[in-house]
C-alpha cells in the first residue's frame, strides 16, 4: 500500500522521541544500497555507517564499494606524489637498505634511521 515507505515509519516512531532519543536517532539511519563508481556494484552504506559519517560531518556519500575503496587507498599509498613517500635507499654510512620518508637528493648522503641519529648524537656532543 501507498505511502508505507521508510519516511513514514520514520515519522511515526518520531512521534516517541521524547522517550526514546537515543534509540530514534539509530532509527533515523537505515541502511542503504548504494552504487560503486568504480565497479557497478551495488554495496550497503549501513545504518552504523551513516551514524558516524554524520558524527564526523562528511557531506558525501561513499562512491565506492568496499573492494573499490580499498584497491584506490592501495593505489594512492603506493604512487608518489602524495604527502606520505617513502623511499627505498642505501644508507650512506652503513650500506644498509632503508627507506627515507623523502625524496634523496642525488649526490647527497642518506642515512639510515640508526645513523642518522648516531650522527646526530655525535655532532651534539661534537658541539659541547
Ligand atoms: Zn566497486
Ligand atoms: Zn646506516
Amino acid at each position: 500500500m501507498p505511502g508505507r515507505r521508510g519516511a513514514a515509519c520514520v515519522s511515526v516512531l518520531g512521534s516517541t522521541v521524547g522517550l526514546e532519543g537515543a534509540y530514534i536517532k539509530m532509527v533515523e539511519y537505515r541502511d542503504k544500497v548504494l552504487k560503486c563508481v568504480d565497479c557497478g556494484a551495488e554495496f550497503i552504506f549501513t545504518a552504523g555507517e551513516q551514524l558516524f559519517f554524520a558524527d564526523k560531518n562528511f557531506k558525501n556519500e561513499p562512491k565506492r564499494c568496499k573492494a573499490c575503496k580499498a584497491k584506490r587507498n592501495a593505489a594512492l599509498s603506493g604512487g608518489t606524489g602524495y604527502s606520505k613517500v617513502e623511499t627505498t635507499t642505501i644508507c650512506s654510512q652503513c650500506g644498509k637498505e632503508t627507506t627515507v620518508p623523502f625524496k634523496p637528493t642525488q649526490g647527497r648522503p642518506v642515512y639510515c634511521r640508526e645513523c642518522f641519529q648516531q650522527r646526530r648524537a655525535a655532532s651534539a656532543s661534537a658541539a659541547m
